[in-house]
């Protein structure tokens, strides 16, 4: 990244900006090298001229939410982490037929849409209670538990392409398939996302959120870093038991270890590095695949380079 370059993003960005940012300071697992430059648009002209001036110097770029599903290799990334987080408003709307609309900016926290839904005695979005993640990454995730994802209950999406233009899909248009969203615009950015959800009793909702929080609780390792499931669940059965049943919880390499507490979590007991985290999947992929014939499609998402 050359010294012109670096100086026309501060311009653009007003200052802000993270060169050579170790991203293991970000990501939930804690690891990943460093990124050339991390930047956090304010809003949506910033991330406009921002796309554009990496589309012409054709600098790579990933956006990013809340960073927990993912894994950034050690040797980091080359490019500009985009940092959605200041991208985080959201508003209630009813229209005339008392049909109720969430509207919020990719970087909302889903905790923050569980937590109006309860407060105002909302339903639809419950099943996000507990989900780390922001709105742009669990529409990227179709992200889900307990029988519902994101997907159930969106109503459109606006995204941002490369060029800088906007574009709003009505749901039905879209492709999403079971923790994937099938991006309809090659690189493009999640602005926002509309949810359709009903009036319920606040009593009801909250008691709902309490419920599922507990149980998450008691079921997931929360007392250590990690990117919540490693791998999707193949057809028929939860991919935590086939790993499990084959005795490999507890399994560690260097500071990565598949939890104790639940066998489709990597949890990092220490100074785990990006390496430790793919070599434990590689080693659970190929003794799943052995003894059982099942291929375990990894969930968490890698970006970056090896050292
Ligand atoms: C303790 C724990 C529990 C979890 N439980 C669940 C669960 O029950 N169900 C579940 O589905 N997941 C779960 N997860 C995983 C994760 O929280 C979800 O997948 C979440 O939706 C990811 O959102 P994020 O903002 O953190 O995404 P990030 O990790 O920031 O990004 C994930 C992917 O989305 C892309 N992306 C993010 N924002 C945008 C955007 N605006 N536009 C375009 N691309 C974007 C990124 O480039 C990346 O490819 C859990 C994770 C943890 C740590």
């Amino acid at each position: 990244m050359n010294e012109t370059f670096q100086q026309e993003l501060e311009r653009l960005m007003g200052g802000g900006i993270l060169f050579d940012e170790p991203l293991s300071r970000h990501t939930s697992m804690g690891v990943g090298g460093c990124a050339d430059a991390l930047v956090f648009p304010g809003n949506r002209e910033q991330l406009r001229d921002l796309l554009s001036l990496l589309k012409r110097e054709r600098i790579p770029y990933v956006p990013i939410g809340n960073w927990t599903n993912l894994i950034v290799r050690d040797g980091g990334f080359r490019g500009v982490i985009i940092g959605l987080k200041q991208m985080n408003d959201f508003k209630l709307s009813q229209d005339p037929s008392g049909d109720l609309f969430l509207q919020a900016e990719a970087g909302t926290s889903l905790s923050d849409l569980v937590n109006l839904s309860a407060t105002e005695g909302l339903t639809g979005l419950e099943f996000c209670a507990g989900i780390p993640g922001s709105v742009g990454g669990a529409v990227i995730m179709n992200a889900g538990a307990y029988g519902r994802e994101i997907k159930d209950a969106l109503e459109k999406l606006t995204l941002m392409d490369a060029r800088g233009m906007e574009r709003t899909w009505p749901c039905g248009q879209l492709q999403f398939e079971y923790r994937h969203f099938v991006l309809p615009e090659k690189d493009a950015v999640i602005l926002d996302a509309t949810f359709r959800l009903s009036r319920s009793n606040k009593e009801i909702v909250r008691e709902k959120v309490t419920e599922i929080r507990r149980i998450r609780k008691e079921k997931h390792p929360l007392e250590y870093r990690s990117a919540g499931s490693v791998f999707k669940n193949p057809q028929g059965q939860p991919a935590g038991k086939i790993i499990d049943e084959l005795g490999l919880k507890g399994l560690q390499i260097g500071g990565a270890k598949v939890s104790e507490k639940h066998g489709n979590f990597i949890v990092n007991v220490g100074q785990a590095k990006a390496r430790d985290i793919l070599d434990l999947i590689r080693t659970i992929q190929d003794k799943v695949l052995r003894e059982k014939g099942i291929l375990l499609e990894a969930e968490v998402i890698t970006i970056g380079e090896d050292l």
